[in-house]
């Protein structure tokens, strides 16, 4: 990178949020777009490198958000940057179902070996995480032949129509858009900051649900985030994942871990379920694959994903090329410079700069997650009320940090840097931070 305002390392407000230029296109967004499509800042962004993002008027933000754990390596990484521009001038489609091309296979390769336990697994390619939740319910059924579908509380799995049916909040992503899916059924998960239970006990009263529930002759698949990432960063309690996943093996139910926030090296192990003591019969991932571009993966058990019949899956614009090569970039780095290991160093320096923020405002009653996917959640300590943290990421992006809110109550900040935010972003970011938090408690 040569330009400087770009590569800069802090950030730098220059102009009121939002500044001139923003504000004439959010008079355009405003016409062209519907409501429905929000923005968190009022800002339109021009470029972003690493952890730095710049919008049309020069304002620099440091980025704890990274369009939802996307550009986990970095905004325009400098890798992938190169391999798009090699592939987009030799391939840009052809449609792999009909004439196949290396880069697909090359990255199916790289989740095999990547991804939890070393049997024989196979993948194919879609375009987006809720897709990816799509197809791995779709091959479960096929390979099951039975119709129900589990998920658990907090859970998020996307929008399409049997995903917005998965999430745990109807609203709002599915408000006054049903009739939704049938055969969905959410089942209580492991919440340990709610619930107390260790993950031996609430395995059983999962499994109890299922079976009393939904019956276990019927059931296809359990679809669980290893740590959720809309609900709030919720790491389920010790066993729980492992105990699930035996009890779904014993009873024939195909265990589908959806890694689309979680995997790509975003909580310092290459996928979560890895250090939490699970290896899923499938693994979905989305978001960070590809280094910002759109490509969502379906891993499994061969024999699991070989029961669907020639033709049943696929797609138009799965596995791109373009994508495809961005994400063997993404993998050529996790294997040669240590990825885990930023994530591992972030968890180190934020962690005890969030454990603090905790101390000075006793609100802040958990700091949770793992790497570089960590979480605080809000509650009023008098009234026990959840405490929106909406308000708190909106003074903080008017003073140059972006951060994203996440819980069911709405009431959880969460922090998905890129691995490659320096420590003194990370720092000068928290301070920000814990400006924003006294900033709306005066107000
Ligand atoms: C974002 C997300 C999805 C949906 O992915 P899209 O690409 O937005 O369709 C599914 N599952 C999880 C866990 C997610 O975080």
């Amino acid at each position: 990178m040569t330009d400087t305002a770009v590569s800069a390392p802090s950030r730098s407000v220059v102009t009121e949020i939002p500044g001139p230029n923003s504000r004439a296109l959010l008079e355009r967004k405003a016409k062209a777009v519907p409501q429905g499509i929000p923005h968190q800042l009022p800002v339109f962004i021009e470029s972003a490198h690493d952890a730095i993002i710049t919008d049309v008027d020069g304002n620099r933000f440091i980025d704890l958000g990274c369009g939802i754990g996307v550009t986990t390596v970095g905004h325009t990484n400098d890798a992938v940057v190169a391999a798009v521009r090699e592939q987009v001038g030799k391939l840009t489609h052809s449609l792999f179902g009909t004439t196949p091309y290396e880069p697909y296979v090359r990255v199916a390769e790289y989740l095999a070996k990547h991804t939890p336990g070393d049997h024989e697994k196979k993948t194919f390619f879609v375009n987006s995480g809720s897709e990816a939740v799509e197809n791995g319910v779709k091959v479960a059924r096929r390979h099951t032949g039975r119709r129900a579908v589990a998920v658990v509380e907090h859970g998020y799995h996307g929008r399409t129509n049997l995903t917005m049916t998965m999430n745990y909040k109807p609203a709002p992503y599915a408000t006054g858009m049903g009739p939704l899916a049938s055969d969905i059924f959410h089942a209580p998960g492991s919440y340990p900051l709610q619930d107390g239970l260790n993950g031996a006990e609430a395995a059983e009263r999962t499994q109890y649900y299922l079976e009393k529930h939904v019956g276990v002759t019927d059931l296809s698949c359990l679809v669980i985030e290893p740590i959720q990432g809309e609900g709030g960063f919720i790491v389920p309690a010790e066993g729980y994942l492992a105990a699930m996943q035996e009890w779904c093996t014993e009873h024939g139910v195909v265990m589908i871990a959806d890694e689309v926030q979680s995997g790509i090296c975003r909580t310092g192990t290459t996928f979560a379920s890895e250090q939490l003591g699970w290896v899923p019969d499938m693994v979905l991932s989305a978001k960070g694959i590809a280094g910002g571009m759109p490509l969502a993966g379906v891993t499994g058990r061969a024999e699991i994903m070989d029961s669907v019949h020639v033709g049943g899956i696929g797609g138009t614009f799965g596995g791109n090329p373009v994508s495809c090569a961005a994400a063997v970039a993404v993998f050529e780095q996790i294997e040669a410079d240590d990825l885990n290991g930023e994530a591992k160093r972030i968890e180190r320096v934020l962690r005890p700069l969030l454990d603090a923020l905790a101390e000075e405002h006793p609100e802040i009653i958990e700091v949770r997650g793992r790497g570089a996917m960590l979480a605080i959640e809000f509650i009023d300590p008098s009234s026990g009320a959840p405490i929106p943290t909406a308000p708190i990421a909106q003074a903080a992006g008017l003073d140059g940090v972006l951060v994203l809110t996440a819980g069911t109550d709405y009431n959880v900040l969460r922090f998905l840097p890129s691995l490659a935010i320096t420590d003194d972003q990370l720092r000068e970011a928290v301070e920000v931070i814990g400006r924003a938090i006294a900033s709306t408690k005066t107000a």
